[in-house]
């Protein structure tokens, strides 16, 4: 089922705190970091497309629970994720990195809409192609946006970007004798209550059988590595 890499097509996904180094807003030397890394990737040949999160900024769910309505909330929400991208672009575009930002919500100044085929083009001329505003949908999260297009555009792989170094059988930060997956099923985390994505997010790559690798984004150059097939986190596939 799973192809092994080198990967033609991957989805990845750099949540918003990423971008904040844990504060509000955007650290350039992170961001530098992170398009230093997906560069290299590129130029060897590796299609690469990003779904940036925007936690660092807006969370809908917070927002409403100070007294928001969650939709609105929810764009606000979408709308951080769009400063992430541009962030992101411009620290690409200095390293000799075509890019294109997408947005799901329309903003013709400075992104092209989410139109799936054109993305494909993109990434078949060697662009980066960087998924921005979300879904365009309140109640949905970034991960969900992620499975989505890497499903659409046809990524062989969603490689997500989190704080763990994979998927462990107890919390590592409390149980000191956690083990880590190296490779794990959908049914057995479905089955064990392992939250590798959200439940929407999860339940799209088990049903249409897209294999996502989770890894610690924390250790440096574990984004080259990653999108080069090193087989570091856990995959988590049929
Ligand atoms: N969001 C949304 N619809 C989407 C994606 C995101 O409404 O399709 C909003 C939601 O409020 C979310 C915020 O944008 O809290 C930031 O996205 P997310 O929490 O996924 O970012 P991450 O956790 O990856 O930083």
């Amino acid at each position: 089922d799973f192809e092994p890499a080198p990967y033609q097509r991957v989805v990845l996904k750099l949540s918003g705190e990423v971008f904040g180094g844990g504060k509000l807003g955007v650290d350039p030397e992170v961001v530098s970091n992170i398009a230093s890394q997906v560069a290299d990737v590129v130029k060897t040949g590796v299609q690469v497309a990003v779904v940036v999160g925007g936690g660092n900024y807006f969370r809908g769910a917070e927002l409403s629970e100070g007294g928001m309505d969650h939709a609105r909330a929810d764009y606000m929400g979408m709308l951080g994720t769009v400063m992430n991208c541009l962030a992101l672009q411009d620290f690409l575009e200095k390293r000799g990195v075509d890019t294109r930002v997408q947005t799901a919500i329309t903003m013709g100044q400075i992104a092209e809409p989410y139109i799936p085929r054109r993305a494909i083009r993109h990434l078949e001329k060697g662009r980066v192609v960087i998924f921005g505003a979300g879904s365009g949908m309140p109640y949905f999260t970034t991960d969900t946006v992620g499975a989505q297009r890497a499903l659409e555009i046809g990524a062989q792989i969603l490689l997500k970007a989190t704080s763990v170094d994979g998927v462990y059988d107890a919390d590592p930060k409390k149980v000191p004798t956690a083990t880590k997956f190296e490779r794990i099923s959908f049914a057995e985390c479905l089955q064990r209550g392992f939250r590798v994505a959200d439940a929407t997010a999860f339940s799209l790559c088990m049903e249409h059988n897209l294999p996502i690798i989770v890894f610690n984004l924390r250790e440096d150059g574990n984004i080259a590595r990653v999108i080069r097939g090193e087989r570091i986190g856990t995959l988590v596939s049929a």
